[in-house]
């Protein structure tokens, strides 16, 4: 435990690819990191994936949780100490930086790696928040064995939303990709394999404005064509929302510099905030690119920016 007097000399909140990467750099620089992985969703968003084809270095594809946990595990061989806990209070414009877990535990430490990625972004209709569990979900490889032999939809136009559907199509009768404009902004390959899939439907120009209800469950969603303007009705049980991501920049909003859109600023070509000793890496920065491995990559270079100011300071 650390203490004003006693403090680490890094703590990195958030455990997707780019805090267990900042953990595993910052760890075999010697500097002993305190790394926050979340009470209850360890590993990032990435152990809500199945497999995983494009991180460089597996030939054959791993499972997302698996390169979660073997990430982890390399953190830990260096020395990463690991807080199951999620951070709720930051105080990090101060030379040694407060922290304090949802247990109440206090934490200081001379640098902090925010690394805390990105949450779901919500539709915002009617019937959305009230249905989550009940036929409104986030999560296709959570949820997806719950709609066996059903007519479900996924709404969204991007990787998500067509790696979802694709995936959905192993469990459901039949599978409607809804989108708001005309065509995807998902990669090739995934859209072409989604094109190929029998019980996958796309529909295009259309918005869900409504899920709706009975017996407490989805059975019915409404939607609007985005050209015409027309109404219209879907009978399916399952509403998955894969429209995008948000920042989760809670922890450190107002203290911090975020962008228009929330994102955590940071100097060009660093990842260094507008707080001194202060290093920013990850979706929480990136709206550009958003992959495992440039998240990874911006983790290791957090490690190498505290290391560095470290040193000098
Ligand atoms: P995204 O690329 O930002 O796509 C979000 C999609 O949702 C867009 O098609 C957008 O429509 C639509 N959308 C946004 N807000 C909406 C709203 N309010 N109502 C209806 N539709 C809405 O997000 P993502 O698909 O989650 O992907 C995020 C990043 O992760 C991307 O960089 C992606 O490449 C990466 N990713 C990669 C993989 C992989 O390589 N295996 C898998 C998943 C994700 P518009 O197109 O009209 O803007």
């Amino acid at each position: 435990m650390s203490t004003k007097e006693n403090p680490v000399e890094v703590a990195i909140i958030g455990s997707g690819p780019a805090g267990y990467t900042a953990g595993i750099y910052a760890a075999r620089a010697q500097l002993k990191p305190l790394l926050f992985e979340g009470a209850v969703t360890a590993g990032g968003a990435l152990m809500n994936t199945t497999e995983v084809e494009n991180f460089p270095g597996f030939e054959t594809g791993i499972m997302g949780p698996q390169l979660m946990q073997q990430m982890r595990g390399q953190a830990e061989r260096f020395g990463t100490q690991f807080v199951t806990d999620d951070v709720v209070q930051a105080d990090l414009n101060q030379p040694i930086k407060y922290l304090k877990d949802d247990r109440g535990n206090e934490y200081w430490a001379k640098s902090v790696i925010l690394a805390m990625g990105s949450g779901y972004r919500e539709l915002g209709i009617p019937g959305e928040k009230e249905l989550s569990g009940h036929g409104v979900s986030w999560c296709a490889t959570c949820d997806g064995f719950f709609f066996r032999e059903q007519v479900i939809a996924v709404v969204g136009g991007g990787d998500s939303a067509v790696e979802e559907a694709t995936f959905l199509t192993r469990f459901a009768s039949k599978v409607y990709l809804i989108h708001r404009r005309d065509s995807l902004r998902a990669s090739k390959i995934m859209v072409a394999r989604a094109e190929a899939d029998p019980k996958l439907e796309f529909v295009w120009n259309t918005e869900v404005t409504q899920a709706v209800a009975k017996d407490g469950k989805l059975n019915q969603i409404k939607t609007k064509n985005t050209v015409t303007g027309e109404a219209g009705v879907m009978d399916v049980t399952g509403l998955f929302i894969a429209i995008g991501h948000d920042p989760r920049n809670e922890l450190v909003k107002g203290q911090i510099e975020l962008d228009s859109e929330g994102y955590v600023l940071v100097k060009p070509g660093s990842t260094a905030t507008n707080l001194p000793g202060v290093f920013a890496c990850g979706d929480l920065v990136d709206h550009t690119y958003r992959q495992a491995i440039t998240a990874a990559g911006s983790g290791c270079a957090a490690a190498l920016d505290a290391e560095r100011w470290l040193s000098h300071n």
